[in-house]
């Protein structure tokens, strides 16, 4: 039987990414997260491989995300007090988004600040860590046929001659067919592909995939005409763009996970279920009978009813109802994996 939806694949993807996926060195910790990028590329899934110590660090910060911006000033904070200009590297853009960031993070408590004067001074509470050893990004396409591998060829294609990801896999539903060579013959032979069981939540890999230079520069792959007279274009990526880049969606991976779904999803609604089985827990809607897209399981669904009041009251053994629960179960489990926060 075929999983319902790209949705319901993708998060049996994650679920078995949580639990299976063998990283680069042995000791790293995982962290899984789904729709995640940059404005030019999103992926399905994301695999970020961890030092385990790092990770325990950076939970210290808190469990939301700190954007480019912020990061320049937290990995660059010093020890002692400094002007925030001379404790700073330039940032190639205009200093007063400097001090906004400085602000943000003195109001989220992770970063120390004084006035001397007119100045800024800054000090850090504790050294940001670098976490983060390894990025993986999943194409997850559980119907592979010849359209969608042709489309997805050429997405794979950008994505190998950008080397921001170690690595870039495409995962597929298992059938009792064997994956057609022919369908992957158009893939770059740097990016591998997965064959994944979501019933029995296991995974084979039809092609091992190549680690990509992510240190060095990428080229970005911005137009690559059909025909064979008009010229590409590309674009230089530089090293520390795709640094502060990688960093950037570590961050976004890190807050949101791939458990998110309950903020965007209706569990408040009497139809949606967490449905727990060997491989993991799904969300389910019992009037549909299979696990909703998530823009189905909307307060616009016609089939939406919200959970009785009665519920919500003292009468209802889980405070808040079931809906306010299963968030509460969801972010519990994405904490799990994030060790150090408070
Ligand atoms: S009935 Fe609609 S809103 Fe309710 S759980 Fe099902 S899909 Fe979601």
């Amino acid at each position: 039987m075929r999983t319902d939806s790209e949705f319901a694949f993708e998060l049996r993807v994650c679920q078995w990414a949580e639990r299976e996926w063998s990283p680069a060195r042995e000791d790293s910790a995982v962290v899984v997260a789904r729709q995640l990028g940059t404005k030019y590329r999103r992926w399905d899934t994301v695999v970020l491989e961890c030092d385990p110590e790092g990770l325990a660090t950076r939970g210290a910060f808190g469990p939301d995300a700190f954007d480019s911006d912020q990061l320049h000033v937290l990995r660059h904070a010093p020890a002692d007090w400094t002007f925030y200009r001379d404790a700073l590297p330039d940032p190639g853009y205009p200093w007063r988004y400097v001090r906004e960031s400085v602000h943000e993070l003195a109001d989220r408590d992770a970063l120390d600040t004084r006035k001397r004067g007119r100045r800024i001074e800054i000090r850090r509470k504790r050294a940001y860590p670098d976490w983060v050893r390894r990025v993986v990004a999943i194409e997850n396409k559980p119907d592979l046929t010849a359209n969608a591998a042709r489309d997805l060829a050429g997405q794979l294609e950008r994505d190998v001659a950008l080397g921001l990801a170690d690595e870039v896999w495409v995962a597929t539903e298992a059938t009792n067919e064997r994956v057609e060579p022919i369908l992957l013959a158009d893939f770059p032979a740097a990016a591998g592909v997965l064959t994944v069981d979501p019933a029995a939540g296991t995974a084979e890999t039809v092609w091992e995939p190549r680690t990509l230079p992510v240190d060095g520069p990428g080229t970005r792959i911005l137009d690559r005409p059909e025909d064979a007279h008009s010229a590409a274009r590309f674009e230089y990526a530089d090293p520390d763009w795709k640094a502060e880049k990688r960093r950037a969606i570590a961050e976004r991976a890190y807050a949101r996970g791939w458990r998110s779904y309950a903020d965007t999803m209706r569990p408040d609604c009497r139809h949606f279920e967490l449905r727990a089985d060997g491989t993991g827990v799904s969300p389910y809607c019992v009037a549909k009978a299979r696990t909703p897209t998530q823009s189905e399981c909307r307060g616009s669904c016609g089939s939406f009813e919200p959970e009785p009041p009665v519920w919500r009251t003292k009468g209802w053994p889980i405070e808040g109802g079931p809906g306010a629960a299963t968030k509460r179960l969801l972010a519990r489990r994405r904490r799990e994996r994030r060790p150090g926060l408070e």
